[in-house]
């Protein structure tokens, strides 16, 4: 039997769980697979997709900082990946004759954590969006029907094009981290500052005990989750969303749904 080869591209990838996700998922259909962990040169992307390619690899999910890159190399993308131009993918499909198809998972995967696992519905919300890079580009397609959407970021430019990108949907504004001003029934955190345990200045009126404060990022206890929770919010982490986001992709390679809540347990059991 052919062992079905995927992998995750980044750099670095030493501390990616995606092996370990998507074994579990393959284990719930008694599917046997291959999923390894590839760190590619900061200038060796395309060689290392090439690479796979020859390799007979199915998919590559891919991770920072190739997901732009990853949109480049695409021949077709999915629905999704084509919305607000978010020119980031995170999830490769290798079919025939060297044909890449690119998705992005990351959007799907935030929604279904948040009105899924956590019971939050997003529609009609008041949402605040702290940061413009390629994981706030990924997701922002995915959450057109709320109400309202203000994106601030460190450097305030980056969010214009996201603002003017989505202002046809819904009402959307761009702020800086010190000037907002209102209280939101959502807020996501979507900068790298907890990687750094860097504070974000926002005020704390941006809370109230009503509030959703999702921090995308997973595994510690952020100055962000940190602030709104003694602000009385509900918080989360971003845990949710990478299991899901997976799955989605898991979706897209084999066509089928695996099941998200034992896996999410088990890893808050480490
Ligand atoms: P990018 O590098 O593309 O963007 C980083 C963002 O963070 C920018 O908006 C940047 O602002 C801001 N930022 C960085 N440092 C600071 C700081 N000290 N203070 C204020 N703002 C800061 O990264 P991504 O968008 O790809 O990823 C963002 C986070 O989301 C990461 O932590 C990543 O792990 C997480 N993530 C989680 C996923 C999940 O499944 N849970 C999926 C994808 C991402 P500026 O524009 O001013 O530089």
């Amino acid at each position: 039997m052919t062992v079905e080869k995927y992998a995750v591209i980044g750099h670095p990838i030493a501390h990616s769980k995606s092996p370990l996700i998507h074994q579990a998922f393959a284990a719930q259909f008694g599917k046997v697979i291959s999923y390894e962990k590839i760190l590619a040169p900061l200038d060796g992307f395309t060689e290392t997709v090439h690479r796979l390619q020859a390799e007979s690899f199915l998919g590559a999910n891919v991770t920072v900082p190739f997901k732009f890159e990853a949109f480049n190399l695409c021949n077709s993308l999915s629905e999704r990946a084509q919305a607000l131009e978010a020119g980031a993918v995170n999830t490769l499909s290798f079919l025939g004759e060297g044909q890449i198809r690119g998705d992005n998972t990351d959007g799907a995967g935030l929604r279904r954590d948040i009105e899924n696992n956590l019971g939050f519905s997003i529609a009609g919300k008041r949402l605040l969006m702290l940061g413009a890079g390629g994981a706030a580009q990924g997701v922002l397609g995915s959450l057109l029907d709320a109400a309202q959407i203000v994106i601030a970021n460190r450097t305030p430019g980056k969010a214009l094009p996201m603002v003017a990108a989505i202002r046809h949907s819904l009402e959307a504004s761009a702020s800086t981290f010190e000037a907002l001003d209102q209280s939101f029934d959502l807020v996501i955190n979507a900068t790298s500052a907890g990687l750094t345990d860097s504070k974000l200045p926002i005020p704390d009126c941006v809370f109230t005990a009503n509030t959703l404060a999702y921090d995308m990022m997973y595994g510690r206890d952020t100055p962000f989750m940190q602030q709104a929770r003694t602000a009385g919010a509900q918080v989360a982490d971003g845990l949710g969303m990478l299991v899901e986001q997976a799955a989605e992709a898991f979706h897209s390679w084999h066509g089928l749904r695996p099941q998200t809540a034992p896996v999410i347990k088990s890893f808050r059991q480490f």
